[in-house]
């Protein structure tokens, strides 16, 4: 949606909110995959000249985790503040992706907001312990207890000719 923030500032009379829903399942992301659509909600208040905009939207990545491969999914909640003031709407150094005309693009904005907010290296947990080298299993697999158990063996040989 283009959201006019021109008009905004000429007409403000009472605080302004939006919310939409936005389809980010075709863009392109790095390493993950935003397939649902998203619930945006934006508020805008005018302070004196600066108008508070801020955002708030919940989006789950789904992705392969970087360590075992396995198919995972992850909730991310972004809330932002920004403010506007008038001379941002022409300033092409903005922090927000204004139109020529004074409007806020909020695909864009959501879009780039995820890009910082996801980290490109995911995983299915923290403690994720990646694929066994041997049979190519998530560990730990049944390849671990057999490490264990020859371990054990040797040790207890070990003992008996100690002993
Ligand atoms: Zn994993
Ligand atoms: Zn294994």
């Amino acid at each position: 949606m283009l959201l006019d923030i021109k008009k905004i500032f000429s007409t403000y009379d009472a605080p302004v909110k939006v919310s939409e829903e936005l389809d980010l399942s075709k863009e392109d992301f790095p390493g993950y995959e935003v397939p649902d659509s998203i619930h945006l909600e934006l508020c805008l208040v005018l302070h004196g000249n600066v108008l508070e905009t801020e955002l708030y939207f919940r989006a789950q990545a789904v992705y392969e985790c970087a360590r075992c491969l396995e198919r995972s999914q992850q909730v991310f909640d972004v809330e932002r503040s920004y403010p506007v003031r008038q001379a941002d709407l022409t300033d092409p150094d903005a922090e927000l992706p204004f139109t020529e005309d004074g409007q806020l693009d909020t695909k864009e904005l959501v879009y780039s907001e995820l890009l910082l907010e996801i980290p490109t290296v995911l995983l299915c947990s923290d403690d994720c312990a990646g694929l066994c080298p041997v049979c190519g299993r998530k560990k730990p697999c049944a390849c671990t207890h057999e490490t264990n158990d020859a371990t054990d063996e040797r040790l207890s040989i070990l003992k008996q000719l100690l002993s």
